[in-house]
């Protein structure tokens, strides 16, 4: 077994573990791996070890390793990083999910984008859920009226909520943050929307995040180890 494969079922097996405690099926949530900033041959190996979920956060890197693994077509593509206007005709083009959208302009513009032949993209309203003014995401607040005016796009079809909360190692906090989480993707399906999914919870506290209702996590450092910013 492979370094990669064995962090791999490291995590699995933390997630299959947190998903017990929490009293849940094991096939409730997805793991999906952030490769972000590794390269497409680490993608590769853990394709072959029955990886098929994969998150990216910058868009030249996911349209290289896109067109590096186009062999690969159980491969799927999740975008997970901010998103500019003039960056979105690929992400609609490649993209198999974007977890990032937090203004009306971007779903309007991935709307548009997304190729005829292909199904809808999966999408997922971010929410800034710790306030900061740093981050991206919309407010609470806005979340239902966001979802709402998504579900109307035909490009897009409207899957749930993601979020990444303050980098905190204060558990009650955290849990308080996904707890907010999951309350407004209820309030969405009492609103009448048909959402199924919550993306949050990554390397360092994804064990809490599944006791919150997580059905997507986000891990990178717990599989392929530290990140090496090119430009940091
Ligand atoms: C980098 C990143 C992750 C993975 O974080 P780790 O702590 O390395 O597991 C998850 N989600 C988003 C949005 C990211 O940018």
């Amino acid at each position: 077994m492979s370094g990669l494969d064995k962090s791999r079922q490291h995590v699995l097996l933390q997630l299959s573990e947190a998903l017990s405690v929490a009293g849940r099926r094991s096939d409730t949530c997805q793991l999906i791996a952030v490769s972000k900033t590794f390269p497409a041959s680490d993608v590769r190996e853990l394709y072959a070890c029955g990886q098929r979920a994969f998150g990216e956060n910058y868009v030249q890197e996911l349209e290289q390793k896109h067109a590096e693994l186009a062999d690969l077509v159980e491969l799927e593509w999740h975008f997970i990083g901010p998103l500019q206007s003039n960056k979105t005709r690929s992400v609609a083009q490649i993209a198999h999910w974007v977890h990032s959208v937090d203004r009306l302009k971007i779903a309007e513009r991935l709307s548009v984008q997304r190729p005829v032949g292909l199904p809808p993209l999966n999408v997922l309203v971010q929410v800034n859920v710790s306030g900061e003014s740093s981050k991206s995401g919309c407010l609470p607040d806005e979340a239902a009226a966001l979802c709402r005016a998504v579900v109307a796009l035909p490009g897009l079809a409207l899957r749930g909520l993601m979020c990444i909360p303050e980098a905190t190692t204060d558990e009650l906090q955290l849990a308080q943050r996904f707890d907010v989480m999951q309350h407004l993707l209820t309030d969405l399906r009492a609103k009448g929307l048909s959402v199924d999914t919550l993306s949050m919870g990554m390397s360092a506290d994804m064990a809490l995040a599944v006791q919150h209702g997580a059905t997507m996590v986000r891990v990178g450092t717990a599989i392929f180890g530290r990140r090496h910013y090119p430009d940091a």
